[in-house]
């Protein structure tokens, strides 16, 4: 079976978060991880970002890197959080283009109370948000599931 190994960052405002909707996400292939179907996957790596501006991303990826991990994924918190991280289209292309290693937007499927209230603030409506959303929106039903 392929493996994968991957790395999570979460938003600092969340700095508590023992990761408990990430873990069961990814055990159940939802939200971001719904794209390793029928793969072995291996968290390498999990930090927040350091408090705004996110100065720890820098150091998280090369610890990250070290373990071998080939892709990062933004915790779901970067994208709910009021507002949502202004600073992920420049850590993707700087992850990217320093690392080689690929940023994924999002850890598990967005709760169903964020949406609500995201979709009434229009908060997503720009062409990288709308992107940046796309492997967490899931079903209602699902949202309903993590929130
Ligand atoms: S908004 Fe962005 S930079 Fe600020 S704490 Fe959250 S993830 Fe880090």
């Amino acid at each position: 079976m392929e493996k994968v190994k991957v790395g999570i960052i979460i938003c600092d405002r969340y700095a508590n978060c023992a990761g408990g909707k990430c873990f069961r996400s990814l055990a159940n292939r939802e939200g971001a991880f719904a794209r390793y179907k029928n793969m072995e996957v291996e968290v390498a790596g999990y930090t927040t970002c350091g408090g705004c501006p996110g100065g720890n991303i820098e150091y998280a990826i090369i610890e990250m890197k070290k373990n071998g991990i080939t892709h990062v994924h933004f915790a779901t918190g970067f994208l709910v959080g009021y507002p949502p991280c202004p600073y992920m289209e420049y850590f993707e292309k700087f992850i990217k283009n320093k690392f080689g290693v690929e940023v994924v937007f999002g850890t598990h499927p967005i709760p169903e109370k964020y949406f609500i209230t995201h979709q009434a603030l229009d908060t997503w409506n720009t062409p990288f948000l709308k992107r940046a959303i796309s492997e967490t929106l899931n079903d209602q039903q699902t949202r309903l599931n993590y929130d």
